[in-house]
């Protein structure tokens, strides 16, 4: 009956499918990875980076529990930064810009050196169903594959329609076919779909750029890789570029709206609020003379160059002219325009913690098909469905993540109890324990559960536990270890902290005063311990002793929220003047109209940090009770 028989298939090889068929195959399950073009295995569509605010903890989270992103990015990233370096370690990101070829490359090097993982190309047209369990796949040119589950993670492939300028065509993404047979089957059965889009910048030729015009952007000096496996990041690093759109772009945009599918109403898909296109960002902050774009070359070998900021789906030709009235562009080429895509995406309401669909048995769900936007959310939810269809397989325990253990436990949950009414994306904002979810302490939260589900390879595992015993003598180190007016650095530190310190305070006491660093404290830790001890576990452990006072906070803070159901938000209750809300939160508020607290605590998409300013400003509490933001 089929050509082939596997315990797990996984349709997709984006950022979700990558991480999944590894995962399964790594714990024990025959997996077959099958895919469009094989030559386009961890293709990244839009932006060629990993990481930043949220995603970059979330790349963390997947190393940790033994998945393979923050590997794969640490050996093919060119531009190495971590975001938010001077606030505080819980909002530190990392963030890398990656060569797109060699990222691709080296993805599927590591997936065809994984045992029990079977590359196969082809296109799915139809999931084979038996008794309401899916049992297998129909490929477009007739092949049948068995399986005792599958992993759907078709990304923006659905039924994809992109649009540039009055041009509409179907595709999965530029260059590669839409899954529309796919896409018939799910609707077939039943699955509820609704349509997002999203959206894409030029790509332009690096040798026709006047780079003088631009502000250099270096790398790091010092990379921090996303792998706790990595010591040293070896990829040569390169600079982008910082340059600005100008009024007299802006003008022609606005002159040109009618042109604009978006505009023109050919776009009924809701776009990722948070990547506008360059024609949403005029339109929408009208008082902005400029916009910021970042030229970020797309390799060690090649001349196309990322526009980030640049997102558009204008005609092509306007797309050119609207470049060249940018200084700097005068001769600019554009080598791929920009462009739009709508999508079928399935509600993931009707998901489990696990991935599964509520459905239909052993079907998991996985990626932009639930909604997300970002390799990261995708990445995540791979891993996740990854490991969860494995599991069935093999009659095992789901298994699944709380939203204060991880930032993927927060995805999982918002996208399961609210559904999405936008592309979503992760912010550190969604997750309510976002002081203790820190991407320094991700291996401490989750390398025993990655070891538990048996993804974490013994030599991580031994690293891990090195680690946390490390960090165990140097907290203990930092309780202990006092700093005596004796001293002789007491003068000069006290003069550097701008304070007396007492006659005598401990590290850890010492390392919460106002303008103390990691590296002051280093000086101080006990000779003996100095030359062994990394600056990285110093940062952590003394990132715990700043976040334990403000963690026991934040648990009374989210009791309190609990506890305020029946307070009455007023009928004429202005929600824009509650300071520090976003637009989309005040836009969800005021669509909801909610008449207590009871009602603002369940309105889908509201993030908690939202949650609790509502609560102070109808209570009056004051901000800091709430240590919430
Ligand atoms: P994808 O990476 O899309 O991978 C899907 C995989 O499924 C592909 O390998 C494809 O070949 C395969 N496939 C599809 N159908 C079939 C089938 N029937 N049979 C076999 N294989 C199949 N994200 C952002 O965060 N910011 C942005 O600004 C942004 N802009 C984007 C712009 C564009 C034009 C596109 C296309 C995407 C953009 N994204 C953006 C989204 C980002 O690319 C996705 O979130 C991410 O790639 C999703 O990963 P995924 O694994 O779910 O799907």
């Amino acid at each position: 009956m089929f050509d082939e028989s596997f315990d797990v298939i996984v349709i997709g090889a984006g950022h979700a499918g990558c991480e999944a068929a590894s995962a399964s195959a790594r714990l024990g399950a025959e997996t077959a990875l099958v895919t469009i073009n094989l030559d386009l295995i961890g293709q990244m569509s839009c932006n060629p980076a990993v990481g930043g605010i949220a995603k970059g903890h979330v790349v963390r989270e997947i190393d940790a529990l033994g998945g393979i992103m923050g590997r794969v990015i640490d050996r093919t990233g060119i531009q190495f930064r971590l975001l938010n370096r001077s606030r505080g370690p819980a909002v530190q990101s990392p963030r890398a810009q990656a060569d797109r070829s060699l990222y691709r490359t080296e993805m599927r090097r590591v997936l065809e050196a994984t045992p029990n993982l079977h590359l196969r190309q082809g296109a799915v047209v139809d999931l084979i169903i038996e008794n309401n369990k899916v049992i297998g796949v129909e490929m477009q040119d007739t092949r049948r594959f068995g399986a005792k589950a599958v992993v759907v993670a078709t990304g923006t492939f659905l039924n994809g329609t992109i649009h540039t300028g009055r041009r509409t065509f179907s595709a999965g993404r530029a260059g590669e076919p839409a899954s529309i047979e796919l896409a018939e089957s799910l609707r077939r059965l039943g699955f509820p779909v609704g349509r997002l889009k999203t959206g894409t910048p030029p790509r332009i030729d690096g040798q026709t750029i006047d780079w003088d015009a631009f502000e250099p952007q270096p790398p790091d000096e010092k990379p921090v890789p996303f792998s706790f496996a990595t010591e040293k990041i070896e990829q040569p690093q390169i600079q982008c570029f910082i340059g600005y759109t100008s009024e007299r772009v802006h003008q022609t945009i606005r002159d040109n709206l009618h042109q604009s599918p978006l505009y023109s109403g050919k776009i009924k898909g809701i776009g990722p609020r948070y990547c506008p296109s360059i024609e949403d960002k005029v339109v929408k902050f009208a008082d902005k003379d400029r916009h910021q774009l970042f030229l970020e070359p797309e390799g060690h070998n090649t001349n196309e160059v990322y526009l980030n900021g640049f997102s558009t789906s204008l005609p092509s030709a306007l797309q050119l002219e609207l470049l060249r009235m940018i200084p700097g562009f005068e001769q600019v080429q554009i080598i791929r325009p920009g462009y739009a895509i709508e999508y079928d995406f399935i509600d993931p309401r009707e998901m489990r913690s696990t991935m599964e669909s509520t459905r239909m048995d052993g079907l998991f769900l996985a990626g932009q098909i639930n909604g997300t936007t970002g390799y990261e959310e995708a990445a995540c939810q791979g891993l996740m469905a990854g490991i969860n269809a494995a599991f069935s397989v093999q009659g095992r325990n789901a298994f699944a993540l709380a939203r204060d253990e991880a930032y993927i436990g927060v995805l999982v949950d918002d996208l399961i109890q609210h559904g999405v009414d936008e592309p979503y994306r992760l912010f550190t904002s969604r997750a309510e324990a976002r002081l203790t979810l820190r991407h320094d302490n991700a291996d401490q939260r989750l390398s025993p559960r990655g070891k538990e589900a048996g993804l974490l390879a013994d030599s991580d595992w031994e690293r891990f536990n090195k680690k946390r015993d490390r960090i165990a003598n140097l907290r203990n180190a930092l309780d202990f270890t006092r700093f005596r007016r004796s001293s002789v650095e007491y003068a000069s530190i006290s003069q550097i902290l701008g304070c007396d310190l007492g006659d005598s305070i401990t590290l850890s006491q010492l390392a919460m005063r106002q303008g103390s660093t990691s590296e002051l404290i280093y000086r101080l830790l006990p000779g003996e311990m100095r030359s062994e001890v990394r600056i990285a576990d110093l940062e952590t452990a003394l990132a715990d002793s700043l976040y334990s006072g403000y963690i026991a906070k934040q648990r009374l803070a989210t009791e309190r929220v609990n506890h305020h159901d029946a307070l009455k938000v007023p009928e004429s209750f202005q929600f824009r003047t509650i300071s520090g809300l976003s637009n989309e939160m005040v836009e969800r508020l005021e669509r909801a109209r909610p008449q207590n607290f009871g009602q603002v605590r369940k309105i889908g998409g509201l993030t908690p940090a939202a949650v609790s300013a509502v609560l102070v400003h109808l209570t009056g509490y004051s901000a800091e009770n709430t240590a919430q933001n």
